[in-house]
């Protein structure tokens, strides 16, 4: 992967642990390479006002790395030296958090003398998708705070079919939930939030709905709907139904196209915002209606985390990839496009 360098296929028997610090979240999980998950420790990242400060949720990845990292060892019963590899989420996300995340990983592989493997983190959602769901070549739908994509293998590659021109549909939920002064509550995330607010909205409002070919646009619509709330003609339950459904028409619309031109026969929904069961709807609507199946990742492996870094990371290296330390640089706009899945071929 990247400035990955490829040697010879290797034995299937080992286990990796991967580093997940893209955004929010910092998580260690380790898996066997027979793809079985041992552990898949998280601890994240909670602003005290507004969205995430790079920074500071830098800081907060490096306060805890220590007790993660010995939470997940003494979860999976391993010692460090048992450890075959280490994966890291080498990109795309925010500078200061996957530098973070990096350190930490290149650290224990100095240490404990074993390979190194940059993990696209886009291509890691997928991967644990379809390892949790079954799902063999789906086509992904794959939204979260920080990303908005349509993907499905084709010609060596994930090839993204449609994506966002701006902001992520998570994070168009997230900056409306705080304009209407939504609170993480109990550590029930804003989207979460707004979705219970929506099944109380009774009239549906028009809204822009901007898809342009096979890709959408998300700021105009949180325009729109911050303006109507402010505006007051509406309950804050008509605004949340109303951005809902604009926004998952907008995802679901582009993933369908993705569908009929692939002729692929499963859909994949994975990121933080597949726990919506709004948007699981509407997906499972399209796959029948394509005689598709229809899989969507728990919630645990759908958001971000290690295991999912672990796992991609042990289907790199068993084709032989490995990165080294002084080319393991982090990518902060790493596309899902640019790299090669030989795993799939
Ligand atoms: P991630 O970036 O994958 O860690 O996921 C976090 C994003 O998922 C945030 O934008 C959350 O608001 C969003 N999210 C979590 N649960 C839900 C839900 N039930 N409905 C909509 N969005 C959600
Ligand atoms: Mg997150």
């Amino acid at each position: 992967m990247g400035n990955a360098q490829k040697t010879l296929p290797i034995a299937d028997k080992g286990y990796c642990l991967g580093v997940e610090s893209t955004a929010d979240d910092f998580g260690v999980g380790i898996v066997k390479f027979d793809g079985e998950i041992l552990t898949n420790s998280v601890d994240s990242y909670i602003p005290v006002e507004g969205g995430i400060h790079p920074r500071e949720a830098a800081r907060h990845h490096a306060e805890v790395a220590d007790s993660v990292l010995c939470e997940a060892l003494t979860e999976a019963k391993l010692k460090p030296k048992d450890i075959t590899c280490i994966a890291f989420s080498m990109g795309p996300g925010l500078g200061p958090c996957l530098r973070t995340g990096a350190t930490v990983a290149r650290a224990l592989a100095t240490y404990l003398q074993i390979p190194l493997v940059g993990v696209n983190h886009s291509i890691a959602h997928i991967e644990i998708g379809k390892l949790k769901t079954g799902a063999v070549d789906p086509v992904t739908l794959y939204a979260s705070g920080g990303n908005t994509m349509v993907t499905a293998f084709e010609s060596k590659r994930y090839r993204v079919f449609g994506e966002t021109l701006d902001i992520a549909l998570g994070n168009c939920l997230d900056v409306f939930a705080r304009h209407a002064g939504l609170k993480n509550k109990r550590g029930l995330p804003l989207g979460a939030a707004v979705e219970q607010l929506a099944l109380k909205g009774k009239n549906f409002i028009s809204l822009p709905y901007v898809v342009k070919g096979m890709d959408l646009s998300l700021s105009g619509l949180l325009t729109a709907a911050m303006a109507q709330l402010q505006k007051g003609s509406y309950s804050l339950e008509d605004v949340c139904y109303s951005l809902q459904e604009h926004a998952f028409s907008m995802v679901a619309e582009i993933t369908e196209r993705a569908l009929a031109h692939t002729e692929k026969r499963e859909i994949l929904l994975t990121g933080g915002v597949a726990a919506n069961k709004r948007l699981q709807s509407m997906l499972e609507a399209i796959a029948q209606e394509h005689e598709a199946v229809f899989n969507v990742v728990p919630q645990r492996f759908a958001t971000d985390n290690g295991a999912m870094i672990a796992w991609a990371g042990a289907l790199a290296y068993m084709q032989g990839i490995v990165t080294p330390v002084e080319e393991s640089y982090v990518k902060l706009r790493w596309r899902v496009d640019r790299v090669d899945v030989p795993w799939m071929n």
